[in-house]
């Protein structure tokens, strides 16, 4: 047994993300939530996990999140049936050894696939391979064909190849995946409710955890968050493109971000970048020598990622090679140009970046990039772009598509960075009652803390007796505005104290002066506040 150890930790790549920070993560989401509403986008709430093929499928099996970095784990009530079957799979019909070890292997599998069948985990098809397989188990018995019981050798061995096939073919559940990204669970659900027969384009929006198992570093986890939102429709106008990219930067300037950069490319769609991706295969074949193996890797799986290497040698290189504005078709082309002029239009600010290219597969025409200033090596903190044939290649209807995932972790950080990270969290008031908690005391003081939190203000009403010393001097390490003292004296009374924590500042109030007092000075704070900015 591993000796117990004494404390946890969170893992390598993940984090918690502690108060106060947790208050800036809030007005992050609140903020997007704001935005985004008012360009008539609508949040969808996905699923962490999904089958794998899905991501597969849409990200594409040659890039680095499929390739390496995805969370996938089989899905059965049993775990280790996949084993089990790889070592059905490697049996030799040849060998009596493997033979012998085949039928209690097969045995035992079928007895397994009973439990999950039991547990409702075997869709029917299965159902029927099961009953067959427990058949031809009985039938495939070495030990009876050794001592000479009434089996056949041929018998034994069509029995063999019959099981082995049905083992192959078994459906033993689905392998799934901790979503390494969101657009592919998006359009997977637009097929599945058939939302294309919804009027207008389908505006979504979505925030939540995503996971790759990347090399952790500044900016960079294993689990991250990302805001993004998508367009899903029939047209595949520029001009979504452009309200796409100004509604993020709405967002971003509504946080207070400044400094970001708009990076803007078109990559061609199905008809030019295969033509451009020979033709750069071509000239990446002729410096091949000079290429990091990354990169020499790449001319063969996906030409285009090498524009996106960082190593310092390669770079001359790559300004050399031959660039995908000079390859565009016509309507690629005019797609481009029309995006520019509605950029305009709008008054955003960008710059075109010819080596944009992205890592995931599904991107056609434009892709865009934000990146901010004070993040070091990982300052991209949003990327971005069309996706038309996406939910085609999905099982889905003709459909094109565009949208973008802000990271939020960098998100925050550029914003902490800025000087922008601050958080609004604060006591309003520190209840410093005095007397038993059987006492009038304490119930006028829960009763006080309700009303004044029903106001919406920020209430801490410790839970026991302290002496007056203590609960002031902690109701300034809370930093709280005021302390508001509740004694026998004050019950009698009908008034309160009210002592400002600032400067001390004392006056004695009744319950409705007091709502009053803090409501009024609250307007006078937001209103100082107003005048400043
Ligand atoms: P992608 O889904 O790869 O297009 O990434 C979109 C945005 O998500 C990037 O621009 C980053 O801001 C953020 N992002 C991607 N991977 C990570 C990660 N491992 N840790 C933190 N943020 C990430």
């Amino acid at each position: 047994m591993k000796p117990q150890r004494s404390q946890f930790r969170a893992i390598r790549g993940v984090r918690d993300i502690l108060p106060p920070e947790s208050a800036l993560w809030n007005r992050v989401e609140q903020t997007a939530h704001d935005v985004f509403a008012t360009y008539n986008f609508q949040e969808i709430r996905l699923p962490i996990f999904e089958e794998t093929e899905l991501f597969a499928r849409s990200i594409g099996a040659d890039t680095d999140v499929v390739s390496k970095e995805m969370y996938t784990f089989e899905d059965h009530a049993l775990p280790g049936l996949e084993k089990d079957r790889e070592e059905l799979m490697a049996a030799d019909i040849q060998d009596p050894d493997s033979l012998v070890n085949f039928s209690g292997d097969l045995n035992v599998l079928v007895h397994r696939l009973k439990r999950e069948q039991a547990d409702g985990e075997l869709d029917e098809e299965n159902e029927n391979r099961v009953e067959k397989l427990a058949e031809l188990a009985s039938r495939i018995n070495f030990d009876g064909l050794i001592r000479g019981l009434p089996q056949t050798f041929d018998d034994l061995y069509n029995a063999f190849w019959e099981a082995k096939r049905l083992v192959e073919n078994i459906d033993l559940g689905k392998r799934l995946t901790l979503r390494p990204e969101a657009t592919a669970s998006v359009c997977r659900a637009y097929i599945e409710h058939g939302m294309h027969t919804l009027p207008g384009d389908v505006k979504l929006y979505y925030m939540g955890p995503m996971f790759r198992r990347e090399r952790p570093q500044k900016g960079r986890y294993r689990q991250f968050y990302q805001i993004g939102a998508e367009v899903l429709g029939q047209s595949d106008s520029p001009a979504i493109d452009a309200e796409v990219i100004e509604m993020l930067m709405a967002y971003l300037d509504r946080l207070g971000l400044s400094g970001a950069t708009l990076y803007v490319n078109s990559i061609g769609c199905k008809e030019c970048r295969p033509a451009y991706v020979a033709k750069l295969r071509e000239e990446l074949l002729k410096v091949k020598d000079q290429l990091g193996a990354d990169s020499q890797r790449r001319i063969e799986t996906n030409p285009l990622r090498v524009l996106d290497s960082k190593l310092e040698h390669e770079q001359a290189i790559i300004e050399r090679l031959p660039r995908i504005s000079d390859h565009l078709c016509a309507a690629c082309r005019e797609h481009f140009a029309e995006l520019q002029a509605q950029l305009k239009l709008r008054s955003i600010e960008y710059k075109i970046n010819w080596r944009l290219v992205r890592g995931l597969d599904y991107y056609t025409r434009t892709t865009f990039e934000i990146t901010a200033p004070g993040l070091g090596s990982q300052n991209a903190i949003c990327g971005g772009g069309r996706y038309d044939g996406l939910v085609e290649l999905l099982g889905g209807p003709p459909t094109k598509g565009i949208g973008f995932a802000i990271g939020t972790d960098r998100l925050v950080l550029a914003l902490q960075e800025a000087g922008k990270g601050e958080s609004a969290s604060h006591i309003d008031v520190f209840v410093a009652w005095l007397g038993g908690a059987e006492s009038p005391v304490y119930a006028a003081a829960v009763k006080l803390a309700r009303q004044l939190r029903e106001e919406g203000f920020v209430v801490e009403l410790p839970p026991e007796e302290m002496k007056l010393k203590k609960s002031l001097g902690l109701a300034d390490k809370l930093g709280a505005r005021y302390a508001l003292i509740i004694g026998e004296d004050e019950i009698a009374s009908g008034s309160f104290v009210l002592k400002r924590l600032a400067d001390s500042e004392q006056r004695k109030l009744s319950e409705s002066e007091l709502l009053n007092y803090l409501k009024s000075d609250e307007n006078r704070k937001v209103a100082a506040a107003q005048r400043q900015s």
